[in-house]
């Protein structure tokens, strides 16, 4: 059985309405050791018929048969791995990839070798026989022509393939050149069939065993040579579809050595990836707050074992109600005005110790445990505060002690007795206050922080004459330092005359009773008679301004619980942890008490709920749209360095390396340039851990944040090389190779 035979083949080129016959009516056989020299004018259908014969192109009429087996039929797969089994082409301007050394292109052909040494000592062992050995390293583009040409004849040893095609391989060289390439062709095809496209007869007249001249895309005459032929045993190959764990090995090791041939472009393709990394980075952070719904979102600022309790007529509960509540249950603790909680985060604390920024804001706590490992001690006195801090704060407050030991809210003179940070840079700075100390800034709150009061001092003689004692805008600052309900005023008052402050305040209150956050206001007025006021002498205080007057921390408990004892509703207590605290809440809650535990998520009404899901999904369309923005970004600029790759794509076709397998391949490249981005995101993730001065400039991001980015990345490699691929094998080989070749 003949390895090739061609009936009544013809190849019709049709291309913008003009119909070339390429070549007809041809009908040749051709065996196992067959040196076949081809001659013709240009333009005659040589080229054609290699092309043909190669499964690089088509053919519209008649049959060729492969070791007996009709080709008309094949579709892509099945041309690919005959090329794979029959052929090896070689052209008259080389095709080699020129960013691949000697090596590589020749390993490229010994993909079916599994074993990686294996492979790499027969790659050594071709080069040896073309002579190239002392080129191994060198890249393509570094050879001369004749060097890239016995190349490429190595390549087609080593896929070691029954037919090997030579359209004009010795066209751009030389004499001398062309005499060795030719002996070395004949050299290495003696069990092969080998056909040579040639205009120079001479060349080849030597060793051709048979001579075929096209005239007009036909055989015009077919001649027997005399020199001799080599006698070959025919062994039948069967075209099968390849092994499918290979095609993934292969497509590895090639991305590997694209992405290594091309170091310029592959940097190039880093930097994008990094900058494409870096917005989704940027976008998942800033889209997290709306997808944040996914997350639990509770009804009460949620405190380890706390339950937010109220009497289910309204009524402001007493004391003694709350204390005797809280002894029956069990509870660790109670906190009567617990309005900070909920509410306290607008309050910020002014380091005097911070130059930039002198304020920052707290969530005001009491009752929490931040376990053993902390810097200080927990808070004993009414003034002492215990810091919750993000580790940037460690360079002002102290890593192994407490370095300023002071700071203030609104004007009140806070103590630190213990620090605690913390690498979340998300949450809030946090004061752990004592029952008292939390009182304090509760009433803080009320009465001064969140509405400032106005407040008048006034002078009043025997005789009932009055002198109003501030003129504008009186300043109140809270102090430690004074006791019960003393009043003092650094400013001198006349002889004979006694002073009273008055305060007018108005507060805003959440109604929790029914659990719903509506907020009302309430107006108050307080006066202050002489009999608080005390003089320099008693107090502690260097401070001398007319318009400013000190307060007792008393005193404004005192104003503040006047007001909210027949007010505020509601309350909370402690238990030793979340559990007890949801056990125990489902026991309070009765005819009497409705009780919440603060683990409680909160259920906002329908509409609500709708607009927080469509924001959730704003959330995720805006992050979306990032990806896909960004991977056409990345497309875009990168598009052009597509062109670099069109040439070499053709030319591994044109091997018989399947579409698959390139495919893998530039993905496997996209993927490596990838890790740079992932190094570094995952550096930056690590510096938040490490390092405090950075901890405060990179995010700290959550698992689930880190699993959006990196699948954020993995999507914008997937569609930036799916892209790219689709460019790449858009057209058929031959059309490729013409294309991406210059003339
Ligand atoms: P040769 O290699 O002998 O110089 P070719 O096989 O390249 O000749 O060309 C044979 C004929 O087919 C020519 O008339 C040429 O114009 C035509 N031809 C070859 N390739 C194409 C093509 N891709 N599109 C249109 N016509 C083509
Ligand atoms: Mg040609």
């Amino acid at each position: 059985m003949a390895l090739l035979s061609l009936k009544d083949i013809g190849k019709i080129y049709v291309s913008e309405g003009n119909v070339s016959v390429g070549i007809r009516g041809v009908n040749l056989t051709f065996e196992r050791g067959e040196f076949v020299a081809v001659t013709g004018k240009s333009g005659s259908g040589k080229s054609t018929l290699l092309n043909v014969i190669s499964g690089m192109d088509t053919y519209e009429e008649g049959e060729m048969y492969v070791d007996g087996e009709p080709t008309s039929h094949f579709l892509q797969p099945e041309w690919e791995k005959y090329r794979e089994d029959y052929i090896s082409f070689i052209f008259q301007d080389y095709n080699i990839i020129e960013s691949f050394t000697v090596l590589q292109n020749v390993e490229l052909a010994l993909m079916n070798i599994d074993d990686r040494k294996e492979r790499r000592k027969r790659a050594l062992e071709l080069i040896d026989r073309v002579g190239l050995s002392s080129h191994i390293k060198h890249k393509g583009s570094k050879l001369s022509g004749g060097q890239k040409q016995r190349t490429v004849i190595a390549r087609a040893l080593a896929k070691d393939s029954p037919i090997i095609l030579a359209d004009e391989p010795t066209g751009n060289l030389d004499s001398v050149s062309s005499k060795e390439i030719i002996e070395l062709l004949k050299e290495v095809s003696k069990d092969k069939l080998l056909i040579v496209v040639t205009h120079n007869f001479e060349q080849v007249e030597d060793h051709a065993t048979r001579h075929i001249r096209i005239f007009d895309g036909e055989v015009e005459s077919d001649q027997r040579l005399s020199n001799e032929q080599n006698i070959v045993q025919n062994d039948k190959k069967s075209i099968k579809t390849r092994a499918k764990g290979r095609d993934i090995k292969n497509g590895i090791s090639l991305g590997k050595a694209i992405f290594t041939s091309k170091p310029r472009l592959s940097l190039f393709l880093c930097i994008l990836l990094f900058l494409g990394t870096l917005g989704i980075a940027t976008i998942t952070s800033s889209s997290s707050d709306m997808m944040i719904f996914f997350d639990k979102n509770y009804m009460f600022e949620h405190i380890d074992g706390r339950v937010v309790t109220v009497k289910r007529d309204g009524s402001v509960p007493t004391e003694e109600e709350i204390k005797a509540l809280a002894e029956k249950h069990g509870a660790e603790t109670y906190i009567r005005y617990d309005h900070l909680l909920d509410d306290g985060g607008g309050m910020s604390l002014r380091a005097p110790h911070l130059n930039d920024y002198k304020y920052f804001c707290a969530d005001f706590v009491y009752g929490v445990d931040y376990g053993a490992d902390i810097i200080g001690s927990y808070p004993e006195k009414e003034n002492e505060v215990f810091l919750y801090l993000p580790i940037y704060y460690q360079d002002v407050f102290g890593k192994n002690e407490i370095k300023n030991d002071h700071i203030f809210l609104s004007d009140l003179r806070l103590e630190i007795s213990g620090i605690k940070y913390y690498y979340d840079n998300n949450l809030s700075p946090q004061c752990l206050l004592t029952k008292d100390g939390f009182d304090t800034v509760t009433s803080l709150s009320f009465v001064l922080v969140n509405n400032y009061p106005t407040a008048s001092l006034t002078a009043t003689n025997k005789q009932g004459e009055q002198t109003v004692l501030s003129d504008g805008g009186l300043i109140i600052i809270p102090s430690f330092e004074l006791k019960g309900e003393q009043i003092y005023y650094p400013a001198k008052i006349e002889n004979g005359f006694s002073p009273s402050l008055t305060l007018n305040f108005s507060y805003y209150k959440h109604d929790y009773y029914s659990f719903d956050s509506t907020s009302f206001s309430q107006s108050f007025s307080k006066t202050f008679g002489a009999e608080s006021f005390v003089d320099a002498s008693s107090v502690n205080i260097e401070h001398s301004d007319k318009n400013t007057v000190y307060i007792s921390t008393d005193a404004l408990k005192s104003v503040a619980n006047s007001v909210l004892s027949d007010s505020y509703t509601q309350f909370s207590l402690f238990f030793e942890n979340d559990q007890k605290a949801e056990n125990a809440a489902v026991e309070i809650s009765n005819q009497e008490y409705i009780a919440v535990p603060s683990t409680t998520t909160y259920t906002p009404e329908l509409i609500e709920v709708i607009l927080q899901i469509l924001m959730a999904f704003a959330g995720v369309f805006v992050w979306i749209l990032t990806v896909v923005f960004l991977s056409f970004f990345v497309y875009l600029c990168s598009s052009r360095t597509l062109l670099a790759f069109k040439n070499d794509m053709a030319i591994m076709r044109s091997m018989g390396i399947s579409v698959k397998v390139i495919k893998i391949g530039m993905y496997v490249r996209m993927l490596i340039s990838l890790m740079p981005a992932y190094l570094l995101t995952v550096i930056a993730a690590i510096l938040v851990f490490t390092s405090p001065v950075l901890n405060e400039f990179f995010m700290y991001l959550y698992p689930w944040q880190f699993a959006l980015i990196f699948l954020g990345m993995l999507l914008l490699t997937v569609r930036t090389t799916h892209k790219q691929v689709k460019k790449l094998f858009g057209q058929s080989v031959k059309k490729s190779l013409k294309g991406g070749q210059a003339e």
